[in-house]
């Protein structure tokens, strides 16, 4: 339709197909699926064990150039590509994409089920509680951040020999070790069975973690943005003694299990990585895990349906997984690597699964190479660069937009000067995709006010740029048809032979993996250590966490540190002012300034426009 009608009103529309006759159209068997509700199924992992001897389909990634306030449009290309392959060219496929954080849904961005006529649906679905995979993990969450608070108050309050009964109690008459104590004490090296026959320092060293309060690195979680739960005390009621301590709230999806969730290959996995994740350190300075505070089991156990991808389709009933949604600046900002896992079978060797990473590929895309190929083992085949004119003409020097202002007139009228200078960022973008030896199809996702001028200039540019293949897509305003050459294009690169490689050895020091991606990636001349994170690499060295890839937390706007540095910044020394690691997720993540793990609510957020109408259960207002 023309005008374009609102997301919600195209999503709601179209009759979604019932999601056990679309999982029978590709091929899943009826025990490999549980439904919840008419739209949505969990997809089991015993699948990937059916299709093990099936061959993999073509492994696409979207990623764009830098962003800009005025958006890019990664999912709906996404949607739009995976939308053209099926419907149009006959070709299975399958779309791959993150669940969005309810934060952003009722406060500035709105939803991220794509839009226009390349949605998923239906779309209010995807963007509130979907399956509960992100409650689940704000209660395995929030679990380690309880235990963490009752045991330095237990320890504290309590001698060895109490503690000691309390954590080993006799039944009828008989002491035991659970199995999670047992491999705690092993961890120690003391090799007893029988509590009876530990020593006096045996038993000290078992019962006491001695975390320090002032190093708990684990965070309580709540999936909503609220900006008055950055800074908080806990412990202020008397039952606590006192133990009162300064500490915050961050944003569900920003939670270290939110990670594990997407880098995880199965349940056997998972309940490891979980094992591993550090808490904090005790006052020996020696890390302290999940699995010291006996945890393990039970995060598993609330994260075992989670660990299903959840099964949806698109506007043209298409297949879309939907799972995981780390955050992409202090994690690695990837859907699940069980989803692309199960896709790739799914769809056979002729077909797609297409994925999208977030933020600019200089972030979004390095870490889906370095960090999350890495885990998964699995090779992309292309790589699809998302541009928009207004985006490129914001990077070659047009004004800022603020929110809610009417747009200024360079991004209504044609103007190839800005254009053509925005480019710049376009082909540092592409040229950052072939360190990996993967070819790039830039997508240029049309807006009614663009020109064909601008459209032929963007495509020529991207084409003598080294692309593959530019063209322009369509998809928001006309779906699926809208982006054939997209698909035709993308079918055509993928036999292209492929010559991927990682950008760093993993041997290499943590602070040549740090240089290397901001010389050969941001286009950095060097980078400069503050003392403390010399000192956070020197302890991960000693703690053998060296061998871990690089997760770099640094601004999406820029390509430097520098968010109002458009284009192709250069001659910055790229400054590191800590270093973290999420030993869980298996990565160490350089802090490259100050990185907000909880958003705040803007005066007019968009929960002003989210209503229900009790008559008929339609929701308006998301987008
Ligand atoms: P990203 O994945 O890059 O964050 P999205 O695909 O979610 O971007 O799109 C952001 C917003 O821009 C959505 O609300 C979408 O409907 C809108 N949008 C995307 N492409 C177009 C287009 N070509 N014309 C108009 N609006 C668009």
């Amino acid at each position: 339709l023309s005008p374009v009608p609102s997301d919600i009103e195209i999503s709601r529309a179209q009759t979604p197909k019932a999601i056990d006759q679309l999982a029978k159209e590709i091929g899943l068997l009826s025990d490999e699926i549980e439904a919840y509700g008419q739209t949505k199924a969990k997809v089991r992992l015993s699948l990937l064990d059916r299709l093990k001897e099936q061959p993999d389909g073509k492994y696409v990634l979207v990623a764009g150039i830098t962003p800009t306030p005025l958006g890019e449009g990664k999912s709906t290309v996404t949607i739009g590509l995976v939308q053209a392959l099926t419907a149009h060219l006959k070709l299975n496929s399958f779309a791959c994409l993150r669940q969005p954080s309810q934060g952003p849904t009722f406060g500035v961005k709105g939803g991220a089920a794509g839009g226009g006529y390349a949605q998923v649906i239906p779309m209010e679905e995807f963007n509130l509680h979907l399956t509960g995979d992100i409650h689940a993990i704000t209660a395995a969450n929030n679990l380690v951040a309880a235990a963490i608070d009752a045991r330095i108050l237990h320890e504290a309050t309590q001698s060895d020999k109490a503690l000691y009964n309390r954590l080993v109690p006799s039944v009828n008459g008989v002491r035991k070790f659970s199995p999670i104590q047992i491999a705690r004490l092993q961890r120690l090296g003391i090799e007893k069975t029988d509590p009876g026959t530990l020593t006096a320092e045996e038993i000290t060293a078992f019962v006491r973690l001695d975390l320090d309060p002032e190093k708990v690195t684990w965070q309580r979680v709540v999936d909503t943005n609220d900006r008055f739960l950055r800074k908080i005390t806990v412990g202020q009621a008397n039952t606590e003694k006192g133990h009162t301590r300064q500490t915050q709230f961050d944003i569900a999806v920003a939670s270290e299990i939110m990670a594990i969730l997407a880098l995880t290959d199965g349940l056997g996995d998972m309940k490891e990585r979980l094992g591993r994740m550090v808490v904090g350190s005790s006052r020996k300075g020696q890390p302290v895990t999940a699995d010291d505070l006996g945890v393990t089991g039970a995060l598993a156990v609330l994260m075992k349906d989670a660990i299903k991808p959840t099964l949806m389709q698109t506007l043209e009933g298409t297949p879309v997984f939907v799972h995981a949604g780390p955050f992409a600046n202090i994690a690695h900002g990837n859907s699940s690597v069980l989803a692309d896992k199960l896709a790739l079978k799914l769809v056979g060797e002729e077909g797609f699964v297409v994925t999208e990473a977030g933020f600019g590929a200089d972030i979004g895309m390095e870490k889906f190479f370095n960090i999350k190929c890495r885990a998964s083992g699995l090779q992309p085949d292309v790589v699809v660069l998302v541009a928009t004119v207004r985006a490129l003409k914001m990077h070659g020097g047009g004004p800022s937009v603020s929110a809610g202002a009417p747009l200024p007139s360079e991004y209504i009228n044609e103007n190839l000067k800005l254009v053509e200078d925005g480019c710049s960022n376009l082909k540092k973008q592409i040229q950052i995709a072939h360190l990996f030896g993967v070819p790039v199809v830039v997508a240029l996702n049309v807006f009614k006010t663009d020109t064909q001028a601008e459209i032929d200039l963007v495509c020529q540019i991207a084409k003598n740029s080294g692309a593959s293949d530019a063209v322009a897509c369509h998809h928001w305003s006309r779906g699926g048809r809208g982006s054939v050459e997209l698909a035709k294009a993308v079918r055509d690169a993928s036999s292209q032979q492929n010559r991927f490689q990682f950008l760093y050895d993993l041997q290499l020091p943590i602070v040549e993996k740090i240089r290397t991606i901001a010389q050969r990636v941001y286009g950095a001349d060097d980078i400069e250590l503050s003392p403390e994170a010399q000192a956070k690499i020197d302890y991960f060295n000693q703690q053998g966490f060296g061998s871990l890839p690089i997760c770099m937390a640094k601004t999406h706007l820029s390509l430097s540190h520098m968010p109002d540095k458009k284009g192709v910044p250069t001659g910055f020394i790229l400054p590191i002012r800590d270093v973290r690691a999420s030993i869980g997720a298996g990565f160490i993540y350089p802090l490259v300034g100050t990185m907000s793990t909880m958003p705040g609510l803007p005066t007019r957020p968009c929960f002003y426009d989210i209503d229900l109408d009790p008559e008929t259960e339609e929701i308006t207002g998301l987008f």
